[in-house]
């Protein structure tokens, strides 16, 4: 640590943190001091890949695997990420489809859970400079408003893809995505090997290959192997952050501070620094997700330009959410075959994903160990349950533009590696934990950044829309 005292100190490296800084830096003077704290260390993308082959590297034994990182009450449910710099930006897949609309108001237009303080016009501008800045590639018409195009162009359909969006219009689309089409800043053009937890062309966006400069700006102290694990309140004001380097604790002090250490960890250093919000930590949930394999009738199924080629918007909005959950659908492209001599290619794959609702009754909680979180989960709500039996009645239908000879549905996924939900964003204290801008409602120079902010759970990836409330919180508040 160079200095005693900065203008801002941010907790993490991944999406939430990285878009953060990258707008405060924009606006911030010459000589602001900006002190970063990241409990890992860089694994470069050359070292991943060396892991992949099976070779040795020094790099591998350097994060924490993320499963020692806190005590899971319920192992049948699964927290996916990734400790260490960039997060989960290292193994994420890219997909990147912003939010519809209504997303934003569950309350006001089904009745159901809250409205989100933020609305999408508003992340409008902010979605587009996200998406600049990851070179997304979509498509030219979307079921949610846009007003630019995309970045790049779309991958192409398969075949299948292409029958459903003849049928469906902008109900179904190329999947937006961070995988690039085209190469860019020495990423280089997707070609669906699905490798995707580490790219061997590095074609999706990472924080590490992202371009934008914010770790190499002279302002900028970034500082490895320092797992904060608390902060020091006053008076409604946070004045100190807490932290274990090297098997030390030591303490900084600045004006401002920001958590981006996901939903999990953001919750754990509030609860163990004495945060009295009624909600913090509960709420914890994601996207709950289950694979329907399509047997065809003698149609081959082929092509497609990335690891997921579409996204159908067919069961997703619409007054059905008064009562049960939207689901988004994928259509996997993974090369696979279908195990019959002479019907290889007749089949085709879709995730179908589910929204749920946030409840108390999962959640994060401090332990005796200062560095270990505990999470509770009991399991996703009736909301989500009724909409899995809804879409086994209604794929049949939906899909009856294909030659369908058999439809299987295999169990549901133990993560959506989505997690979300534990300091979320409301209107009043009582209903959540920040403001529209991210900062708490009770502590004011404190930013809350990343998906533990959101509202409700929507069905679409949630990394784009925490990206662009990242950019702007350091946009409205500065
Ligand atoms: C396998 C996989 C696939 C995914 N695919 C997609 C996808 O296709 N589309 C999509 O939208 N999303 C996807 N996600 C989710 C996406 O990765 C997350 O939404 C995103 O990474 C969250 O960003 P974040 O910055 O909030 O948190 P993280 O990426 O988790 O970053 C948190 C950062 O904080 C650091 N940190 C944590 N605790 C502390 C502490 N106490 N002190 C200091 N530093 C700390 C971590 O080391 C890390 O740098 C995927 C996730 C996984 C695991
Ligand atoms: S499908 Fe293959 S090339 Fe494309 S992002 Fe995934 S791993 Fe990389």
């Amino acid at each position: 640590m160079k200095q005693q005292n900065y203008d801002l100190i941010v907790v993490g490296t991944g999406f939430a943190s990285t878009f953060f800084l990258k707008k405060y830096l924009s606006k911030a003077s010459k000589s602001a001091k900006i002190l970063v704290l990241e409990r890992g260390h860089l694994f470069p993308h050359a070292e991943r890949l060396k892991e992949k082959r099976r070779e040795s590297t020094p790099f591998a034994k350097l994060n924490d695997h993320s499963h020692n990182t806190f005590i899971n009450n319920n192992p049948e449910k699964i927290w996916e990420f990734q400790a260490g710099f960039g997060g989960s930006s290292n193994c994420w897949f890219g997909c990147t489809p912003r939010f519809m609309p209504s997303d934003f108001k569950m309350k006001s237009l089904y009745g159901v859970a809250n409205d989100w303080p933020v609305q999408y016009d508003e992340l409008d501008s902010y979605y587009d400079q996200v998406e600049e800045a990851m070179s997304i590639s979509g498509p030219e018409e979307t079921p949610y408003p846009r007003s630019k195009p995309y970045p790049q162009p779309a991958h192409a359909f398969n075949t299948v893809d292409v029958l459903l969006k003849k049928k469906y219009g902008n109900l179904y689309i190329n999947q937006p995505t961070a995988r690039a089409k085209v190469p860019v800043n020495g990423r280089g053009s997707c070609c669906v090997s699905a490798e995707c937890s580490v790219c061997p062309v590095n074609a999706k966006f990472t924080i590490e290959n992202s371009n934008l400069g914010v770790y190499e700006d002279p302002r900028i102290e970034l500082v490895y192997g320092s797992q904060v694990f608390g902060l020091e309140l006053e008076q409604n004001m946070v004045r100190k952050v807490n932290y274990i380097k090297d098997g030390k604790e030591h303490h900084a002090s600045a004006e401002v501070f920001a958590l981006g250490a996901n939903a999990i960890f953001n919750a754990h250093i509030l609860l163990n620094s004495g945060d009295t919000s009624r909600l913090t930590g509960k709420g914890l949930g994601e996207q709950y997700g289950l694979q329907a394999l399509v047997y065809l009738d003698n149609l081959a199924n082929f092509g497609g330009g990335t690891w997921v080629s579409g996204n159908g918007y067919m069961l997703y909005d619409g007054n059905h959410r008064k009562d049960y959950a939207a689901c988004l659908m994928e259509s996997n492209n993974a090369p696979f075959l279908r195990l019959e001599k002479g019907k290889w290619r007749d089949i085709a794959s879709f995730r179908m994903i589910f929204e749920d609702l946030p409840s108390e009754q999962n959640y994060v909680a401090p332990t005796a160990d200062l560095m270990k979180p505990e999470v509770n989960f009991k399991g996703p709500s009736a909301y989500t349950l009724k909409a899995v039996e809804q879409m086994k009645q209604k794929l049949p239908e939906v899909l009856a533009c294909l030659p369908i000879e058999k439809i299987e549905f295999q169990k549901p996924f133990a993560s959506e590696a989505h997690i979300m939900g534990t300091t979320r964003m409301s209107e009043s204290p009582e209903e959540g934990v920040v403001d529209k801008h991210l900062i708490h409602h009770k502590y004011r120079n404190l930013f809350v950044l990343g998906s533990s902010t959101f509202t409700t759970f929507t069905p679409a990836n949630p990394t784009l829309t925490l990206s662009a409330l990242s950019l702007y919180a350091a946009d409205k508040s500065f």
